[in-house]
């Protein structure tokens, strides 16, 4: 039996999977992996939670960046694998899709974003880190360019940031309750495109798999959890899960 097949079979028996996504997914679509080796992070230091509070100096920069990358995530598309995640939602076959990604892509590929649980965040947005009001990035990139600093909330006059989750943030609490009941309640637990280095999140498909669920990796790299793993193909995701989904 060849791994799409393989793969199909376990969908087949599931009937309530969870899909775990990283990096791997979301490179299919030209986003970089900017915890890669030769990532962006390995060539410019990361800029932490504390330093974007406390240093104007800090959140310019952080914003300079995010506007440099704007081109790029205002042009990617939903690939083969967001969208074979997507017909697997849309069948009845995922409860949730728990993602590391920051990109959007998977609501973009049609999930409903109530089910997908952003462990990182969102980056195509903004937040007051005081009072947590959403803000679109356009006005604030406006504001930037305008005056050469980011505007500070309207409402509260607190600091806002991409609604993403820094080097040095506190995961975010909701979310990763969300996660984990996801992970305990699954029969299934399909990890597409990371590498599971990253804690705590890369302790959810352990978890899962403890509490009785299957697992299946999908990742171009081996993992360290690979033995644990009742499939493991080290492949593209795109390819790999249409064929899946075609077999079902
Ligand atoms: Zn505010």
């Amino acid at each position: 039996m060849g791994g799409a097949e393989h793969l199909a079979a376990l969908l087949r028996e599931s009937e309530r999977a969870v899909v775990f996504t990283g990096a791997g997914i979301s490179t299919e679509s030209g986003i970089p992996d900017f915890r890669s080796p030769g990532g962006i992070w390995t060539q410019m230091a990361p800029i932490y939670f504390d330093d974007f509070v406390r240093s104007a100096d800090m959140r310019r920069e952080a914003w300079r960046r995010r506007f440099a990358m704007e081109e790029m995530f205002a042009t990617v598309t939903p690939n083969a694998g967001h969208r074979a995640v997507a017909e697997l939602m849309a069948r009845g076959r995922l409860s949730h899709v728990i993602t590391q990604n920051i990109d959007n892509l998977h609501q973009q590929s049609g999930v409903p974003a109530d089910r997908v649980i952003e462990l990182h965040g969102n980056t195509r947005c903004a937040r007051c880190l005081d009072c947590g009001v959403r803000v679109e990035l356009a006005p604030i990139r406006a504001h930037f360019e305008a005056h050469g600093d980011p505007p500070d909330c309207a409402g509260c006059g607190g600091l806002l940031k991409t609604a993403t989750i820094s080097f040095g943030q506190a995961m975010p609490e909701a979310e990763m309750v969300r996660a984990e009941a996801a992970a305990l309640a699954c029969d299934l637990f399909l990890v597409l495109g990371s590498s599971l280095v990253v804690y705590p999140a890369a302790g959810f498909p352990l978890l899962a798999k403890r509490n009785g669920a299957r697992l299946v990796i999908v990742n171009r790299e081996p993992t360290e959890q690979d033995p644990a793993a009742d499939l493991v193909l080290h492949t593209g995701i795109g390819a790999a899960l249409e064929a899946a989904v075609n077999a079902l």
